[in-house]
């Protein structure tokens, strides 16, 4: 049972979230929480109902409007990023796919900003690459352009 991180269930909803680099935590809170984060293991609650963003095993909980930006799975979130980097949304994702024909990652991002940084350590709340959410809203905007065809 033991693992090599012992898993940490969110105080409030129970479930176990991801764990997430101090350093990450640190740039993602408001800079007048900056320090409550302590050194323990943090961890991102990744329910969508929950009102938690960032906690650790020894009492430390931010919620979701202690830190900077609105996280994408939590309902409500507004607006939704799909690229915390260059500050892209979904919303921007899906446009350029349907209406502009673009499907990839990089041209996407150029489009809208004109060039792409890459800064997920600190800009995404999970301190790991945006590319995931990136292609699931490639994916709807596909799904939208295709339909669209069809007609
Ligand atoms: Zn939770």
């Amino acid at each position: 049972m033991d693992k090599k991180k012992k898993e940490v269930p969110c105080p409030i909803c129970d479930k176990t979230g991801v764990p997430v680099e101090t350093l990450t935590v640190e740039q993602m809170v408001k800079e007048e929480l900056v320090d409550k984060v302590s050194v323990d293991d943090h961890w991102l609650c990744m329910s969508e109902e929950c009102e938690v963003s960032y906690y650790t095993g020894s009492g430390t909980k931010f919620n979701k409007e202690d830190i900077k930006v609105p996280l994408w799975f939590k309902k409500d979130a507004d607006p939704k990023y799909a690229c915390y980097c260059n500050n892209i949304t979904e919303e921007q994702v899906i446009d350029a796919v349907a209406n502009k024909g673009l499907g990839n990652m990089r041209d996407i991002i150029v489009s809208i900003n004109g060039k792409a940084r890459i800064r997920c350590k600190t800009n995404n709340p999970t301190g790991k690459r945006c590319t995931k959410v990136f292609s699931e809203a490639i994916k709807k905007g596909m799904d939208i352009k295709n339909k669209g065809e069809r007609i």
